[in-house]
């Protein structure tokens, strides 16, 4: 992790984001909506550098789960059939840019 410091989600630097890009993530099919750093005015997360009242970047330590309320890098949601997850759509989701290279 000391070397990686982009967000699995949102692909930003960590260090240079004010929050995470990425505002729902998913369990069991329900959509919940992330819940933000609240810290002091200006405040910064101390794990994911999010500024305060934006979504943490995933992975945080300190980020909360929208299901259960708990620490969500360690709460039973991750530990199901159907886990936490947060980009719903699959790579290569995006694949516009192909019509335009398939010239054949
Ligand atoms: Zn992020
Ligand atoms: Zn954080
Ligand atoms: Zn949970």
């Amino acid at each position: 992790m000391d070397n990686n410091n982009s967000c699995l989600v949102c692909g930003q630097d960590m260090m240079q984001s004010d929050g995470c890009r990425v505002a729902v993530m998913y369990h069991c099919g329900e959509q919940y909506v992330r819940i933000p750093f609240r810290g002091f005015r200006g405040e910064r997360c101390g794990d994911c550098n999010v500024l305060s009242g934006n979504y943490h970047h995933w992975g945080c330590d300190l980020e909360q789960c929208p299901v259960c309320g708990g620490q969500l890098i360690s709460c039973e949601c991750m530990d199901v059939e159907c886990p936490v997850i947060i980009n719903k759509k699959r790579p290569g989701r995006k694949a516009t840019v192909r019509s335009q290279m398939d010239k054949g």
